[in-house]
């Protein structure tokens, strides 16, 4: 192991179930320090990674950096203070699709609308589950756990469309246990000026084993996709089909909320 990924391990026992794609999060994510840090881009004295409270959030106890962990779904205010206070600060958020979209919807429409400068990194399990499976938002209707035990009646929601128009200026979705495109995602979503937002599929093999359902499902975005247009990305993002597109959506350069504020 080089220098930088033993300086980002840490000696935490990692408590993720065995073959849980969260690890593999991880790996893109040290993956993704270890190079922005060799080609000189950031210091890792300047990161700082917050949490909310889920399964996610364990990963602060596996990066060696500067860290917060938030309470539920709280992550994402506390970042854009930690920008607001300092901006050499290379702020990065990591929740689920539980802690974000359930408890912490109202912090992330209002952070993507702000164009706050912070990277925003979902694990998208549709479950909770820390606490054992019970339905989010984007569990499927029919859902069957301990909260809906006759199966979800609600409709799930669809995120990106969302965040699009919220005013997110950089949105991508990744799978899990596509380490290397995951961390291609995270490099693109780091150095990018502004509120970056990705999506990272990460079946829970405890309590919503979606692997199979996802095995012929992905499919990458075209290498011609025209991510600084809204109307194509609005297009894309809402177009039916059978298909879970993987890649960068959109893409584009707007005054940050902290050069606003500083200004
Ligand atoms: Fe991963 Fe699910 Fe286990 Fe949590 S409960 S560590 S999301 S497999």
């Amino acid at each position: 192991m080089n220098l930088i990924m033993a300086n980002l391990s840490t000696t935490a026992k990692i408590t993720w179930c065995p073959g849980c794609p969260n690890s593999a999060i991880l790996v893109a994510f040290r993956q993704t320090i270890e190079e922005l840090v060799k080609a000189g881009e950031i210091k890792l004295e300047n990161v700082v990674v917050c949490a909310g409270i889920g399964c996610h959030g364990k990963i602060t106890d596996y990066v060696n950096l500067n860290s917060f962990t938030s309470l539920h779904g709280r992550a994402l205010p506390a970042m854009t203070g930690m920008k607001c206070a300092n901006r050499k600060l290379m702020v990065v958020g990591f929740s689920g699709d539980g802690d974000s979209f359930a408890e912490g919807i109202g912090h992330l429409v209002h952070a993507a609308r702000r164009n706050s400068d912070i990277k925003v990194f979902i694990h998208v399990n549709q479950v909770f589950a820390l606490t054992t499976g019970q339905a989010t938002p984007l569990s499927p209707k029919g859902y069957k756990s301990k909260s809906t035990p006759f199966g979800s009646i609600e409709e799930p929601f669809t995120p990106l469309p969302m965040l699009l128009e919220s005013g997110a200026t950089f949105l991508a979705r990744s799978y899990a246990n596509d380490i290397a495109n995951t961390k291609k995602i995270m490099l693109e979503a780091i150095r990018h000026k502004g509120f970056a937002f990705v999506e990272i599929i990460q079946p829970c093999i405890t309590f919503f084993d979606t692997r199979d359902y996802f095995k012929d499902r992905l499919e990458a975005v075209p290498d011609n996709f025209p991510a600084q247009d809204i109307n194509a990305a609005r297009e894309f993002l809402s177009k039916a089909t059978t298909k879970t597109p993987v890649g960068i959506f959109y893409n584009v350069v707007k005054p940050t909320y902290e050069d606003e504020l500083w200004a």
